[in-house]
This record gives structure tokens, sequence and C-alpha cells, in this order.
């Protein structure tokens, strides 16, 4: 439940599917969720779960064979689902900052550092060479870039792989975005690195009042940045939450084996999450999750269980917390 006035972005029934040779993946399969203003959302779940696509299809940068279906994906009132890619590109890289796992496939590795900070100044700020010039050194300083004159006239290859995230950072934010929308930001980096480009985003995100969604595998690394986490599985959502609901209060078999995979110190033993996610070519119709789950009964093999709203902004999608399913079973622990 939102407080819809106070939101930046509400997406509403998003189903997106890709036409292949071997036939339709139906990779979002109808997920509903929101961004408050000035609030940090994650969307967590393992590779191929949909929470990438969820992005690419709200900033409407899917492969031509993709096929994007919603009641509506509302930013700050407009509907993005109703754009054409012409009027998407203002919002794009201007209203809303992307930023990827692999910065080296995203920057161009034929332009500087400088230029490449300085074209959406120029495209969407109407700034002169010079003001984007002096805007440009000045993100590279804030986004803690030694030397940013210098750095300015480098390439991409000559810098390490935490600043050229640093630089992505820098090229999201520039534009002042409402929402910035970071896929996987610190996968490629190591354990220091990653810690000090979550500060970054966190300091960016307070200075400029921006939302963010931060999509990754890693419920660790979310808890430390987020307010609110939506947990994704089989093209569908398992379970919504605040960051302590979802990690105290687990109400879903899937997110439990997630957060039983985050190491709390060195020596605990993992316990990943055995099986493979289902084939999204035939999706399965009941839970996505019955082939893994070690409650499954038949009627989640048989019918997609119905989410239960257990507080105001807690809701889970598993027939264990249905009120039928309840008085029969009585209340199944699963942490
Ligand atoms: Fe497991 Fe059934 Fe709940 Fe799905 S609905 S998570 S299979 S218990």
């Amino acid at each position: 439940m939102s407080d819809e006035k106070n939101n930046l972005l509400e997406v509403n029934n998003l189903k997106t599917s890709f036409h292949t040779s071997d036939g339709i993946v139906r990779s979002v399969r109808g997920i509903t969720f929101h961004v408050e203003r000035e609030e940090s959302l994650g969307i967590v779940g393992e590779s191929g779960c949909g929470k990438s696509v969820t992005m690419l299809s709200i900033m409407r940068l899917l492969e031509d064979n993709a096929q994007l279906e919603a009641d509506s994906i509302l930013f700050d009132g407009e509907d993005l689902a109703k754009k054409t890619k012409k009027e998407m590109r203002p919002i794009q890289g201007n209203r809303i900052g992307m930023i990827f796992q692999d910065p080296m496939t995203s920057l161009n590795p034929l332009f500087t550092i400088g230029e490449q900070i300085k074209n959406p100044l120029k495209r969407h700020q109407n700034l002169s060479g010079k003001e984007a010039q002096k805007k440009a050194i000045q993100m590279l300083e804030l986004v803690g870039i030694p030397d940013p004159a210098k750095r300015m006239r480098q390439y991409p290859h000559e810098l390490s792989g935490g600043m050229r995230q640093r630089v992505m950072i820098a090229i999201a934010m520039c534009c002042e975005p409402e929402l910035l929308i970071a896929d996987e930001p610190t996968t490629a980096l190591d354990v220091t690195i990653q810690a000090q480009i979550l500060d970054l985003m966190k300091d960016l995100k307070k200075k400029y009042h921006s939302s963010i969604i931060l999509i990754t595998h890693d419920l660790g690394v979310i808890a430390g940045v987020c307010s609110r986490i939506v947990v994704m599985y089989g093209g569908l959502i398992m379970e919504e939450g605040t960051t302590e609901e979802i990690f105290y209060q687990t109400a879903h078999p899937y997110t439990a084996g997630l957060l039983a995979s985050i190491p709390k110190d060195t020596k605990e033993k993992l316990v990943p999450i055995t099986g493979t996610p289902p084939d999204l070519l035939n999706p399965p119709k009941g839970c996505p999750f019955a082939a893994r789950c070690k409650y499954a009964m038949k009627l989640c093999k048989e019918v997609q269980p119905e989410f239960t709203q257990l507080s105001t902004q807690h809701r889970a999608a598993c027939w264990l917390l249905h009120p039928a399913v309840k008085q029969k079973l009585g209340e199944v622990k699963i942490r």
C-alpha cells in the first residue's frame, strides 16, 4: 500500500516478453510496485528473475523483439508505457539516470571521459561547451576522482574498475535525476571499493533529493542502502516490505533461502538454494518456486498464490500465509 501523492514511480501490472526462435520468453509476468520520492528501493533476486528486464522496461530500452504491456508506468504522473522512443529521450539519462554493472560496456571506449560527461549536459541541460566542461570537472571531483582536469582527457581503459564506476555515477547524476536506477552497480568490484561506491550513491541521492532503485542478487548489498525491498522470482514479485520486515519477519520461503545464502561471518556455512529457476519459455502455472520449495504442496503446483497483506508495507505471495491453509496446517516456521 502506498501514499500515491508521494510516489515518484508507479509500475502497474507490467508484463514483458521476448519473441525468440524457441518461442515467447515471459520474463516479467505482471508486477506492481512503487517508488516514493527520495526513497531507496531494492529489487533483489537471482539472475533471470526479471529484475533487469523490469528496469529496461521502465526506461523503454528493450530490444526490438520485446513486447511490453502494462496498465501504466507512471513517472511523476506521466505514463512512460504510452510514450514513443522520441518522447522518452528527454527522460532517459536526464530525469532518470542509470548505472550498470560493467562500466566498460556502458562507457564508450572511443571517447574521453570528459566528452562522455559533457554530452548529456549539453544535450539535456543546454549548457555551452565551457559550462559543460566546468560542470563535468565538478562532477568528477564530487565522485572522488583525483586530478579531474587530467582525467577528463583520458579514455575509459586508462582508469581502474572502481574509477570507471565513479565516472558512470558522475554521468548518471550530472543532470541531477529524480530517479537513479542502478543495476548490480558493485558486482564487478572488490568489497572495499563496493562499500565506497554504495556510500557515494547514498551521498549523491541525499544531495540531489533523488530516489534510487538498486537492483542486485545480493541482499547484503541492499541492507545498507535501501529502506524497502521487492523480492522477485520467475518474473513475479514474491515478497515486498520494509528492509526490517524482509530481514526479520521474512514471510516467503524464497526470501528465506536468499537470506540463508548471505554469510554473516567468514566461518558461517552458507546454505545455497538448490535447483534451478523456472523456464520462462514455459512458466509453471502455480507458484514459480514450487520445484525448489521444501514446503511445496499440491495446491502450490496448480495455482499461483495470491498476495497476503501482512502489514501496510509488507506482502508476500505464498499459500502458507493463506488463512484457509493456515487453519489446516497451523503456523509454518520458515526461518
Ligand atoms: Fe513454497 Fe508453496 Fe509458498 Fe510457493 S506457495 S513458496 S511452493 S509453500
